[in-house]
């Protein structure tokens, strides 16, 4: 029904305004981190995506960088 696609697609398009980004869209584990480019999540200790290979971004050692609650270490 093309109605109910319209309504799903503004609604959809709502929520992301709303969302201030990706990463907190998607619950973190205190000992991972999320990576950008294909939002698998590594453990901190990897350096690289385990699966694309990109780089960890920078400062994710601290949670209160990527706006979470997460104690800093
Ligand atoms: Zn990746």
């Amino acid at each position: 029904m093309m109605t109910v696609d319209v309504i799903t697609v503004q609604a959809a398009a709502a929520s992301e305004a709303k969302l201030p980004s990706l990463s907190e869209m998607f619950p973190h584990r205190d000992d991972e981190w999320t990576c950008d480019v294909c939002m698998v999540s590594n453990k901190l200790t990897a350096a690289e995506c385990v699966a694309c290979a990109a780089s960890k971004p920078q400062g994710v050692t601290c949670l209160h960088n990527v706006g979470l609650h997460f104690a800093c270490w």
